[in-house]
């Protein structure tokens, strides 16, 4: 046993009781609520030990760190949640199960050629942006991504039409500056308008580890945990 299985067994001890009491104050089951461990930047055998310590969902940002970890850890569910350039495409496809960050058409449609040539069926979440809620002072930082809510039932239906892949719900990156549950409020609506319309796509992809408690009061159904499982990330080259 290494110190570093220890403090990771400890950090994931202390995310269970996080989750576990949200949904307790949300009045939710917990098994509603799956945990995705965000492994970027940290090496392989981070992912191994926490696969030993029970975790069955892991997720990247980057193909290449994708194509690095995953074939190593072909027992866990791959989650890919970060931009995604169409000719990467095939490459997630490959490793990833689910997508959590489709944004456009032309991402359907490379998405879709890709599960079709790898004869596979991949989960897509339409990422949506939650802009909104932010501050409107655009110097407080980028968009963090997704669609317009307007837009979603269009990318829906092209999802839900397409070969190889398969309507999975949405997700979200609450806006620096916003209050996380109402901007998950506004997710949440979004959420339940898609599911009208295909009832299939309940899945809500919100909460990372500064707000997993306001995402799981506004029904994520995945939170995706970084730091609070792993450490500090090293700052982004
Ligand atoms: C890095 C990342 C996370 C995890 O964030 P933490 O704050 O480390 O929990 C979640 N979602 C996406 C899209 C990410 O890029």
């Amino acid at each position: 046993m290494t110190a570093r299985t220890d403090e990771l067994r400890s950090n994931l001890q202390q995310v269970q009781e996080r989750i576990e009491k949200a949904c307790q104050a949300a009045g939710r089951s917990r098994d509603e609520v799956t945990l995705v461990a965000i492994t970027k930047t940290f090496p392989v055998s981070d992912v191994r030990a926490l696969a030993a310590l029970g975790i069955g969902d892991a997720g990247e940002n980057r193909e290449q760190e994708l194509k690095e970890k995953a074939p190593d850890c072909p027992d866990l569910t791959w989650h890919f949640v970060g931009q995604l350039q169409s000719k990467k495409a095939r490459s997630v496809v490959r490793y990833a199960s689910v997508v959590h960050s489709v944004d456009r058409l032309s991402l359907v449609t490379a998405l879709s050629k890709a599960a079709v040539a790898e004869e596979k069926s991949v989960r897509c979440l339409i990422q949506v942006s939650l802009a909104a809620y932010g501050p409107a002072d655009a110097a407080t930082g980028a968009s963090r991504g997704g669609v317009e809510p307007s837009a979603v039932p269009e990318l829906a239906a092209e999802i839900a039409a397409a070969d190889g892949l398969e309507l999975g719900g949405v997700m979200a990156v609450a806006p620096l500056g916003s209050e996380p549950a109402e901007a998950f409020a506004g997710l949440r609506e979004v959420a339940s308008r898609l599911r009208s319309e295909h009832p299939g796509a309940g899945w809500i992809s919100a909460g990372m580890t500064g707000d997993l408690e306001a995402a799981i009061s506004q029904g994520a159904t995945h939170v995706r945990l970084g730091r609070a499982l792993l450490g500090t990330r090293p700052p982004l080259r």
